[in-house]
């Protein structure tokens, strides 16, 4: 089952899920509850650090 990596844009919360293809992605981040969620395709594996990674879409 592939992994996909979430991150929500509201909160910045990041983490990684199993789903099936057929799952529809996740939208309610399990953080603060907005449902910000965004998918991130192609990162599985990579291990996001230090801060920035996100802030350049706001
Ligand atoms: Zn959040």
């Amino acid at each position: 089952m592939p992994v996909y990596a979430y991150q929500c844009k509201n909160c910045g919360h990041a983490f990684e899920e199993h789903q099936s293809f057929s799952d529809a992605p996740l939208k309610t981040c399990p953080s603060c509850g907005e449902d910000q969620l965004r998918k991130k395709f192609g990162n599985v594996g990579v291990v996001f650090k230090g801060s920035g990674f996100y802030s350049n879409d706001k």
